[in-house]
């Protein structure tokens, strides 16, 4: 199902690839002597891995990440055969010849994984390439240190591997004062010593702020392209990419006392006007911003008030003249004013969860593509 036209679509989704180009640019250029890449998981955090990958090839980005073989396919083929698409993941058992044959390079992440693509390697009599991950703190993927350690005592192990970066993630990186980054920078190096010589990747957006000890020879940026803000308590350093808006389906007066949406969680304590717009929790705006968050129509604020219910949100519009809202009229609920990350904080969650909540159903608006 495609909700491609305006006249038709109850919520419009505005996405700026300028602005994403230019988020991309600014990385790269403060991580001079390091290449930065670009994380394009979950369709690019929401915004479509597509037109998001072509425009940041056209700006200059030579390495993307993706999370599953299936997202590394869809977005391959379409860029410059000098680009590298790795896969986070790695392959699941089986999954080898897929990525071999599609020209995605994995991220080994376990012992098995790396034996597993040697052998394809020597099957094949071809050089595969590929990343180590090395877990310095998360126990999620990589190698654990003991694992490092096994491998450096293994001969022929790296058989038949070109072994691109050694790279790990960090666990607190939006939060400067943490003392977690610099200890998992300093097992980083440690375990980089067991190891061949490769080159380093360690830093997502918020690691490249925490200064150039953490850039390496690879950035792997994901939120900040998208406009998230990288540093917990300091002013967003990035462009906003997103405009999302929600039309008034209808407008309503109603007495004191009346009880508005599922529920009856909310009461009008005065008399007071209800526009009800066109989004809801299907469309990613979260359940959990019921009598809490807030849309916008020209610069003023209008509260959620009751439920978000699956399709649509009700919003007290009182403050407004009285005719001034009428239906078909779009209500800002993402802007420059209210950014993903504002969003986020009224929903009790992070920009990263608003981005990849984005709804399927918005008529979706590439910008400078
Ligand atoms: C998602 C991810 C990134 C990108 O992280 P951001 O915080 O979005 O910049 C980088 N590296 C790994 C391993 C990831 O999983």
């Amino acid at each position: 199902m495609y909700f491609d036209r305006f006249e038709t679509a109850g919520a419009v989704l505005s996405i700026d690839l300028d602005q994403v180009a230019a988020n991309w640019q600014a990385l790269n250029q403060a991580t001079p002597g390091a290449n930065c890449a670009a994380v394009l998981k979950a369709n690019a955090y929401g915004l479509g891995a597509v037109p998001v990958a072509k425009k940041l090839a056209a700006t200059g980005c030579r390495v993307f990440f993706v999370a599953h073989i299936d997202e590394g396919i869809g977005i391959r083929k379409l860029l410059p055969t000098d680009c590298e698409v790795i896969v986070l993941h790695g392959a699941p058992p089986g999954g080898e010849r897929v990525l071999r044959e599609e020209n995605l390079i994995p991220v080994l992440n376990s012992l098995p994984q790396l034996q597993a693509w040697s052998k394809l390697a020597q099957d094949s009599q071809r050089r595969l390439p590929a990343l180590l991950h090395v877990d310095t703190g998360m126990a999620r993927t990589g190698l654990a240190a003991q694992d490092v350690a096994r491998l450096a005592d293994t001969p022929g192990a790296w058989n038949g591997i070109d072994l691109r970066y050694v790279m790990s993630h960090l666990v607190s990186a939006e939060i400067q004062e943490s003392p977690l980054n610099a200890a998992q920078r300093s097992e980083f190096a440690r375990l980089r010593a067991l190891l061949p010589a490769a080159r380093a990747s360690l830093a997502n957006s918020s690691g490249i702020f925490l200064g150039s000890d953490f850039h390496y020879d690879l950035a792997r940026p994901g939120a900040a392209l998208y406009g998230v803000a990288p540093v917990k308590g300091q002013p967003n350093p990035m462009r906003p990419v997103l405009r999302l808006q929600a039309k008034v389906i209808q407008v309503r007066d109603i007495a004191a006392g009346t009880p508005v949406g599922y529920g009856a969680t909310w009461t009008a304590a005065r008399p007071a006007r209800i526009a009800t717009i066109s989004a809801g929790y299907a469309d990613g705006l979260l359940r959990s911003l019921s009598s809490r968050g807030v849309a916008y129509w020209q610069g003023q604020a209008l509260p959620v008030v009751g439920i978000v219910s699956m399709d649509t949100i009700t919003l007290d519009v009182s403050a407004l003249p009285r005719h001034a809202l009428q239906p078909g009229d779009p209500v800002d609920l993402l802007n420059e004013q209210q950014t993903v990350d504002t969003l986020a904080a009224q929903a009790n969650t992070i920009g990263y969860e608003i981005l990849t909540s984005l709804g399927n159903r918005y008529c979706r608006r590439y910008l400078n593509t």
